[in-house]
């Protein structure tokens, strides 16, 4: 069967990632069943031959009118689907969807008619939001790492500043590579319009990160593999943080000074980069 991934290798590129990223997810254990969701923002990469192509599903209705999304094209996972099978069959498991002019609905238009992930409100609500503030971010990732989500059934680090200084100051490389770590969303119903904004509210914060208590996480990055690493920094940090617990002692952690030593000398951004 002909695929919209033949003869464009830059996209082919952009959703081979995806399914590295889906592979990853499974064997950490994070994606269980058809656990987590993934949107990339793809319309760089579309040619006038995709933008001629016919839809393959009805109208569908967002929910929300996102102004900035006006003609964009997003890969999304599709509900229900596994993310054990995204990682060998992306296209069988995801689709690929055009907003349409009034930026309140869609279509899907390659490959098959896979209905997206019922976040995708709320994720779509999250790319609207990257674009409009000049951000070159495209990615959109929710999953459930183990040891970020059993912190945070702790009322002590349901507190963003605590839970990020703790993470931040496991080892050195947590700090460098999640410098934008970590929003706190507290508990709400899982697909729910207040989750959706409560996560957006964290994004525009400059989360990078945002943990949802009692059940995930949402990261956003430049493309799927950096919105995968800064989750894998940070529940590398939880692990270790875990590991000394069973041990038996409370880590002592890095001192301010050595990780305001990182923040200088690795010139660590406070806020999310936008391009000029
Ligand atoms: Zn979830």
């Amino acid at each position: 069967m002909k695929s919209i991934l033949d003869g464009r290798p830059a996209l082919k590129a952009e959703v081979d990632k995806v399914a590295e990223v889906a592979g990853y997810l499974w064997q950490k254990g994070w994606a269980e069943r058809n656990g987590g969701n993934i949107t990339v923002n793809i319309t760089e990469y579309v040619d006038d031959e995709i933008k001629a192509l016919p839809a393959i599903s009805e109208v569908k209705q967002i929910g929300v009118t996102l102004p900035n999304l006006k003609g964009c094209y997003f890969y999304c996972k599709g509900t229900g689907k596994r993310m054990r099978d995204l990682a060998r069959w992306p296209m069988d498991n995801g689709s690929v969807i055009r907003i349409l002019d009034d930026c309140a609905s869609y279509v899907i238009v390659a490959d098959n008619p896979v209905q997206p992930t019922s976040e995708l409100p709320s994720h779509l609500s999250l790319h609207n939001y990257l674009i409009g503030s000049g951000t070159d971010y495209k990615a959109s990732l929710h999953t459930h790492p183990i040891e970020l989500v059993a912190m945070s059934h702790s009322p002590r680090f349901l507190n963003a500043k605590e839970i990020t200084r703790v993470l931040w100051s496991m080892i050195p490389e947590t700090l460098a590579f999640a410098p934008l770590a970590l929003g706190i969303v507290p508990y709400e119903m899982p697909s729910s319009v207040k989750l959706a904004d409560a996560t957006l509210e964290q994004v525009k914060n400059n989360y990078d990160c945002v943990l949802w208590e009692k059940h995930g996480v949402v990261a956003v990055g430049p493309d799927i593999m950096q919105a995968f690493d800064v989750v894998d920094v940070l529940n590398k940090s939880a692990n270790i943080y875990m590991c000394a617990k069973n041990m038996g002692f409370e880590p002592e952690g890095m001192t301010d000074e050595a990780m305001r030593e990182i923040q200088d000398v690795f010139c660590l951004p406070k806020v999310r980069p936008t391009k000029k």
